[in-house]
């Protein structure tokens, strides 16, 4: 079986000013790279990102697409493997099936890369990422880049694993463990 790190988009890789879809406003978070270099033999990488901008007509899939697709080349480049961006483009009014904390595309992930999803982590700057990491019976850890500082006290009663400030300190506690 392989181990999974699925990690959030929007504010755990790349900044995000709020509904972030244009190229010229792609900015990678500070040590992303050296982050995923440090899990990259051990995990198989996933991206689960909530896009309401799509579903509410802020930005077209197409749009989606181009800026995910450069963030893509831009790891491929550094020999970084996304295996599945999974997506979900509704709105929550829309109550569809797919929108975070819904474990359904960790649930797809498993079955299509055969993972381990007790010992995958999910890493994410809202709380429903930890939601989801926890409903799907993952480790998660809540990172303070994006919205994670200023979400921190919704939380409540969910409780990630770890707290870290970025990526790169979550890659490091994850090798500790
Ligand atoms: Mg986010
Ligand atoms: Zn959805």
């Amino acid at each position: 079986m392989n181990k999974a790190v699925i990690l959030d988009r929007d504010g755990v890789l790349n900044c995000d000013p709020g509904y972030v879809h244009k190229i010229e406003d792609f900015r990678l978070i500070n040590k992303v790279i050296d982050a995923l270099k440090l899990l990259k033999n051990n995990f198989k990488f996933f991206i689960v990102t909530n896009q309401s901008g799509i579903g509410r007509g802020f930005f077209a899939l197409e749009d989606f697409e181009k800026f995910n697709n450069h963030l893509i080349d831009i790891l491929k480049k550094n020999n970084i493997i996304i295996e599945k961006t999974y997506l979900c483009p509704h709105k929550p009014e829309d109550n569809c099936d797919c929108r975070k904390p819904s474990i359904k595309f960790i649930k797809e992930s498993e079955k299509e890369f055969n993972i381990d999803l007790k010992n995958s982590w999910v890493i994410g700057d809202l709380p429903c990422d930890i939601k989801m990491g926890k409903n799907a019976g993952c480790k998660t850890i809540y990172v303070l880049t994006g919205h994670g500082e200023k979400h921190k006290n919704n939380l409540n009663n969910i409780k990630p694993d770890f707290i870290a400030k970025n990526l790169y300190e979550a890659a490091k506690i994850i090798n500790a463990q």
